[in-house]
């Protein structure tokens, strides 16, 4: 019974490490289409949002008291149709296009992007808050400059748990914090 259920799975004849990652490819694709179908639903029909809404308060903020968060979903909603005008305009918010089968993360890879030496914070973004205002995030608490949703699902599985991927990334939103890797020190790294 204390046996790990990971650990009991590769005692089975199926398991090998491709079919694990396989499967784990599966997962993460399969809860970010419910996601995205939930959004698309719960954006065009008031009672389906209201049904799902504390889903959606566990997928942004780690709990599933929804009232708790009221203040956000007007301004959430007007975020997903920008978000919609900009991909019919063909732009979009985000830098970073994200595989659906794309392991969730809760930081950006080391390799082949570093902490800038100039930057004073460590892993920490401090104040700054650049990235956050430039995409108008409504998760953004304007009053203390921190991530209202820092950590969860949505953080972790979408976009903003991995940002930045690249300078172009960084470029993009003026970071003051990473920078790529020079070429010669990311082959060192690997
Ligand atoms: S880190 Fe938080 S505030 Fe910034 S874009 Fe992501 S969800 Fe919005
Ligand atoms: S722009 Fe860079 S330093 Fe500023 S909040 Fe975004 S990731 Fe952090």
């Amino acid at each position: 019974m204390g046996q790990d259920i990971g650990e009991a799975i590769k005692t089975y004849p199926f398991y090998d490490s491709g079919n694990a990652l396989r499967i784990k490819k599966l997962q993460w694709s399969s809860l970010r289409l419910m996601f995205i179908i939930c959004t698309v639903f719960s954006t065009t029909i008031v009672v389906v949002g209201c049904l799902f809404s504390p889903v959606f308060s566990y997928c942004l903020f780690g709990d599933f008291r929804s009232w708790r968060y009221l203040r956000f979903w007007p301004r959430l909603l007007v975020y997903v149709y920008y978000l919609f005008y900009l991909s019919l305009k063909g732009e979009s918010a985000f830098s970073i296009p994200l595989p659906l089968t794309a392991p969730p993360m809760s930081a950006p890879k080391l390799n082949p992007i570093q902490i800038h030496p100039d930057w004073p914070h460590g892993l920490s973004c401090d104040s700054c808050s650049k990235c956050c205002s430039k995409i108008k995030c409504p998760l953004l608490e304007k009053t203390t400059g921190k991530c209202k949703s820092y950590n969860s699902f949505y953080w972790r599985y979408f976009n903003c748990g991995r940002y930045p991927e690249n300078q172009a990334d960084i470029d993009r939103f003026e970071c003051p914090k990473w920078m790529e890797t020079p070429s010669g020190e990311t082959e060192r790294l690997k």
